[in-house]
């Protein structure tokens, strides 16, 4: 069988948590920085190690089959390709900053101004969405630098955490595009065979990510009241433990829910509870 081919970054912001979900699904690959490809010894998947920027091209022409990229990628790149999955990391914001010191009140105040970025394609889209004519200044790099330089009123770049913003000078205006990394196909990708398998593994260890294995003892007169906090993946289950009326009780729970259910499990008698990560779960 001609094995499958995915894109993946070489290096950068994605690189290690695009090798990780797949060194998660259980592929085997070497992951030489100096390689260009890597083939996976235990299943028929070929992996190209790219620039971001690229890979939406790459999927689009069939030269990859799959590709995992930011969103932000994507629509700058305005290929025709398919989202596959969305994948959880890479989160980041395409936002429209100003300075402190502007006096724009709300996004109709861009009109007539200048707006630097490296998103001229998702830019000109919002803009016109938005019904404002605004001059936009395409820049490769650097972005954040340019009002300070009177080369922009305003700029249009990702932000994370909005450090980078602080440190020159710059509030955050407007939410043009939150973003996320997507594993994308080929436009009539094949979606069953190796693809569906690839999809079902990853969606194993997406949902394993947001659950923990949660293992607590309880004397049997509180169980019930335990037992409604914990609706396991089908049941919890419980075993009965040396000292006498005493069970523990082993359950999954989300994530989200974490803190919330700890602290009212302690308040309804648990003791002992212990926490452990889950790396797969086959629905
Ligand atoms: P390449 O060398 O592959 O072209 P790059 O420098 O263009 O890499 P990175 O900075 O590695 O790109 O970012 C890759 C992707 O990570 C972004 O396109 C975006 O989807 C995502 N991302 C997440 N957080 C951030 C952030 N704080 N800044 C920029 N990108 C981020
Ligand atoms: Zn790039």
């Amino acid at each position: 069988m001609t094995p499958l081919k995915i894109a993946i970054q070489k290096s950068g912001r994605l690189n290690e948590k695009s090798v990780a979900l797949l060194k998660n699904c259980g592929l085997n690959f070497e992951n030489y920085k100096s390689s260009l490809i890597s083939t996976v010894s235990n299943f028929p998947l070929e992996i190209l190690f790219l620039r971001d920027d690229d890979i939406p091209e790459y999927v689009q022409d069939g030269i990859a089959d799959l590709g995992i990229v930011g969103e932000n990628v994507i629509n700058e790149t305005e290929v025709n390709v398919q989202y596959l999955q969305r994948l959880g990391f890479g989160k980041c914001t395409l936002k429209i900053a100003i300075p402190n010191e502007s006096n724009l009140q709300e996004i109709h105040d861009l009109e007539g101004k200048a707006i630097a970025t490296s998103y001229p394609v998702i830019l000109k889209k919002y803009l016109q969405q938005n019904k404002i004519d605004a001059t936009i200044r395409t820049i490769s790099g650097s972005v954040e630098i340019s009002p300070g330089l009177g080369l922009s009123d305003a700029i249009c770049d990702i932000v994370s955490t909005g450090g980078t913003l602080k440190s020159n000078g710059l509030k955050p205006f407007a939410e043009v595009l939150s973003s996320e990394a997507i594993l994308i196909g080929k436009d009539g990708v094949d979606r069953d065979g190796v693809v569906k398998e690839l999809m079902q593994r990853i969606q194993s260890v997406l949902t394993a990510k947001e659950t923990k294995y949660v293992v607590l003892n309880v004397d049997r007169s509180n169980l019930d009241t335990i037992l409604q906090l914990l609706p396991g993946v089908k049941s919890p289950t419980i075993v009965p433990l040396a000292e006498e009326n005493w069970v523990a009780v082993h359950t999954v729970i989300q994530e989200r829910d974490f803190w919330e259910k700890i602290n009212r499990l302690k308040a309804e008698g648990a003791q002992g509870i212990v926490v452990m990560p889950v790396e797969k779960i086959i629905m």
